[in-house]
């Protein structure tokens, strides 16, 4: 945003730039500081200092991040803070445009850069309004099975879709810090689906060099906790998970082991016996992956205690950045 602001206008057409300008600082700033608020008020005390990721707010809307603006201002700046030795005043490099989108960043120069990581954020919020669409079969490989299904919901209606979603956004968001390339399999701007077939293919075609499937469970109350889904060794019809067994269980166990840190949740009460992890052949998503996949059910929305985790944005902060660190530590070897 420009210094050269609208007190310096003349009069006749500084009514008409007023406006939009007005309105636009105006949206800004108090999303912004909610995020900022929203941040220190759940701040948790082990956050790990990566108080760059402040998109704490709950509202699930595309680059919801307040917090994008404001880390995307922060790494314009860094290098300004240096950045004297071109001769130029430093008020300089304040010139341009100060909130960029994070998806239109460059990759960071992290640890990630050149790693491609493909999110798929379960299910579709749209699902629900595509019965037909979702319900004709896809071959798995083992079998045929429905493209896609709604997913769960809490007793009070707070879907799976929107709670994967959100998961999904700030765990870009991390990943991205780290210089990682991601990609998603939907990010709410289609209008049901993909069918589980094209999930897999989506990070197939990318080269992933992790994929993660984010899911929240729909059990019985009382089954609690969350648990790592790894592929089993498939080796039929289209199906051939056999190279991919190995690392998935890897990257797996990472993300299990920083999930359990970083949430504080505890390991499946009712799945994998305690361990966090389970491995299955009957998901689509895992059979048909060439590239190391799990998925993670965060929690079950079922169950009054998990669901008031999975609803809270601060909780599912944690539980992104479990899943990053999990991530991180998986491609870092
Ligand atoms: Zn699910």
């Amino acid at each position: 945003m420009s210094y050269v602001g609208p007190d310096f206008d003349p009069p006749g057409p500084r009514r008409s730039r007023r406006g939009p300008m007005t309105v636009a600082v105006a949206a800004l700033v108090p999303g912004a500081l909610v995020g900022w608020l929203v941040w220190q008020a759940v701040g948790d005390s082990g956050g790990g200092g990566s108080t760059s990721a402040t998109s704490t707010t709950s509202s699930g809307a595309p680059g919801a991040s307040s917090a994008a603006p404001g880390s995307a201002s922060a790494a314009a700046r860094t290098p300004s803070a240096s950045g004297t030795d071109d001769g130029k005043p430093p008020s300089s490099t304040f010139s341009g445009p100060a909130t960029p989108a994070a998806s239109d960043l460059p990759a960071a120069a992290g640890p990630l850069k050149g790693k491609v990581v493909v999110i798929d954020p379960g299910h579709n919020p749209g699902n629900f309004q595509h019965s037909a669409d979702i319900n004709r079969k896809v071959n798995i490989g083992t079998n045929w099975k429905e493209c896609d299904t709604t997913g769960t919901s809490t007793n009070a209606g707070y879907t799976e879709a929107r709670f994967t979603l959100d998961v999904a956004r700030r765990l870009r968001t991390l990943l991205q810090q780290e210089g990682a390339t991601v990609k998603f399999t939907q990010d709410g701007d289609r209008s049901w689906g993909p069918c589980v077939d094209e999930r897999a293919r989506i990070g197939n075609d990318a080269h992933a060099d992790a994929v993660v499937s984010i899911h929240a469970d729909g059990s019985a109350a009382g089954n609690r906790g969350f648990h790592v889904i790894l592929p089993a060794s498939v080796h039929s019809g289209g199906a051939d998970t056999r190279a991919i067994v190995a690392p998935s269980r890897d990257l797996g166990e990472r993300i299990a082991g920083n999930f359990v840190r970083d949430t504080g949740s505890a390991p499946s009460n009712y799945v994998g016996g305690g361990t966090g992890l389970d491995v299955r052949s009957d998901l689509g998503g895992l059979n048909l992956s060439t590239v190391p996949k799990v998925f993670i059910e965060c929690g079950n929305m079922r169950d009054s205690k998990d669901a008031a985790l999975l609803t809270s944005g601060a909780w599912r902060q944690k539980a992104a950045r479990g899943i990053s660190e999990g991530i991180v530590s998986f491609l870092r070897g």
